[in-house]
Parts: C-alpha cells; sequence; structure tokens
C-alpha cells in the first residue's frame, strides 16, 4: 500500500502543501485502502498540482471545479473513495457555489482545502481567506474586505463533519483525514498551509502562537452543533481537531434509489429494444 508515486513535487521547498500530500498518503494506508481504491481531485493553483502527486487515480480538473468531478466520480462508483482537494482561492471564490452545495448535499466524499490565505500560484494577491488590511500586489493599501470563516460557512451551510489542522501536525492532520474517510457523508477539512514564499503574515510561527488546539481539550464535545459554532467564534476560527460531526444523517447516494446498492459505473445499463422505445416514447 505505497501511495508514492515517482514524481517529484513543484512546490517551493517549506510550502505547507508537502505535509497535505504525506497525511493524505498515510491515512489512504491507515484505513486499508489500495491505490486502486483511491481518486483524488484537484482544481488549480499550486494545490491543485497534488492530485498528480498521489499513486491513486488522480484527475487535475478546472479552477474552482474539483468538487462537481469528485461528486460525479462518487455517484458513478461508490466503491471508490474519493478525495477532492484545493486551496482557498479555488473553493472558497470561484468555486464557493459548488462548495456550499457540496456540503449541504451530503455526498460520501472528502475534501480537503489547502488554506494558505494567498493567490500563490499567480505571484501572490488577495484571496477570500486573506485578513483585512493584508497586504498584497492586488491590494497594496491592505484588503479592505474581511476575511471568509471557512468553519462558520460549512457548519450553516449544514455540514455533517467539520474539521481543522495545521501543516505541522502531520499526527492531527493524518488522523482527521482518516476520520472523514470513514464519516458516511461529505467530509470538510480546513488545513492551514503556510506559502512560505508569498504570505509572510501567516508563517508557521504565526500559526503555533494562534492556533488553539481541541486536541488539548477535554471537554469539547464535536456533537453539539451549537458549542461547535461557539468554539469557532470564540477562537476566531482558529480552533484545530474535530470541530463537528453528525454521524445519524444519511449520505446523499444513500437515500438514492440504485445508487444505495451500487454506483451507475458497476450496474448493468443494458436495456431491451422494447424498453428503449418506451423511454423515449415518453420524452416525444
Ligand atoms: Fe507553496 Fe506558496 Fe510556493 Fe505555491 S507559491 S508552492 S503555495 S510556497
Amino acid at each position: 500500500k505505497d501511495f508514492r508515486n515517482k514524481v517529484k513535487p513543484n512546490w517551493c521547498p517549506g510550502c505547507g502543501d508537502f505535509s497535505i500530500q504525506a497525511a493524505i498518503q498515510r491515512a489512504a494506508a491507515n484505513v486499508g485502502l489500495e491505490p486502486e481504491d483511491l481518486a483524488v481531485v484537484s482544481g488549480i493553483g499550486c494545490s491543485g498540482r497534488i492530485s498528480g502527486y498521489i499513486n491513486a487515480y488522480g484527475f487535475h480538473g478546472i479552477h474552482g471545479r474539483a468538487l462537481p468531478i469528485a461528486q460525479g466520480l462518487k455517484m458513478a462508483n461508490r466503491e471508490l473513495t474519493v478525495i477532492a482537494s484545493g486551496g482557498d482561492g479555488d473553493g472558497f471564490a470561484i468555486g464557493m457555489g459548488h462548495t456550499i452545495h457540496a456540503i449541504r448535499r451530503n455526498i460520501n466524499i472528502t475534501y480537503i482545502v489547502m488554506d494558505n490565505q494567498i493567490y500563490g500560484l499567480t505571484k501572490g494577491q488577495t484571496s477570500p481567506r486573506s485578513a483585512f488590511g493584508f497586504k498584497t500586489k492586488s491590494t497594496p493599501a491592505g484588503s479592505i474586505e474581511s476575511a471568509l470563516s471557512p468553519l462558520e460557512m460549512a457548519l450553516a451551510a449544514g455540514a455533517s463533519f467539520v474539521a481543522q489542522s495545521f501543516s505541522s501536525n502531520l499526527k492531527q492532520l493524518t488522523s482527521l483525514i482518516e476520520e472523514g474517510m470513514k464519516h458516511e457523508g461529505f467530509s470538510f477539512i480546513n488545513v492551514f498551509s503556510p506559502c512560505v514564499t508569498f504570505n509572510k503574515i501567516n508563517t508557521y510561527d504565526w500559526f503555533k502562537e494562534n492556533i488553539v488546539d481541541l486536541d488539548e481539550s477535554s471537554d469539547y464535545d464535536p456533537s453539539n452543533r451549537v458549542m461547535a459554532m461557539s468554539k469557532i467564534m470564540e477562537t476566531n476560527s482558529l480552533a484545530c481537531g474535530l470541530i463537528y460531526q453528525d454521524k445519524s444523517r444519511p449520505s446523499y447516494e444513500n437515500q438514492v434509489k440504485g445508487f444505495r446498492e451500487q454506483g451507475l459505473a458497476l450496474q448493468d445499463l443494458t436495456i431491451t429494444e422494447d424498453e428503449f422505445n418506451k423511454l423515449v416514447a415518453e420524452f416525444r
């Protein structure tokens, strides 16, 4: 079960994305998958390269569209474990419509956002996750927009699994990805992944000083949605760990007749000429 391949990542040395790649590879091995059981779908951006760096089915999609592809894959073949991944610009700007609807739809896939709070591939512009006042080439006088809170958004959209981690905490991140893969429904995992080249504010040291690790809090209850929202607001969205999980909600595909048993790709879709003519007649 080796999820490493021979492709050498061309991320900048020190980029947080390396650890996310390693965490996915470890989590997949830990839950007992074989490479042919896993599909990794990505969007565009530095993060988008990840689908080429894992020994599994890989699909490098277009900007903001990793989730529609990943959901389609899962519906076509529910035997596959499907991971969608992308940056904060990819998922929270151009892809935000897909993100919200995928969350509330609850298809059984894991979405990992590689959140570096900037656009890295295009050389450092303000993203939906950049803080108010953040100075980049696109906002030289400082951003006058406030940053999006992915955790608040996910919870408000009706997520059944919300987690957050930091790329430096490989143990926690791997464990959360494993839990996300095992969760019956859509799992949303936001990961702080420092861009060492362009984001000089949200650095490794900055996160180490500001993150609130829920694994160190014995009285936190991730099944309590109200507590989850309070914790997110209280920590200014810097809480890390399993934020919320609802194990009772059925996944989308488990509610659709036909898909409950088998994905489309594995079903016998041959029909007789009579059946075909009847079907066509319905649409005349
Ligand atoms: Fe990582 Fe930033 Fe380099 Fe992109 S530009 S590879 S996000 S460090």
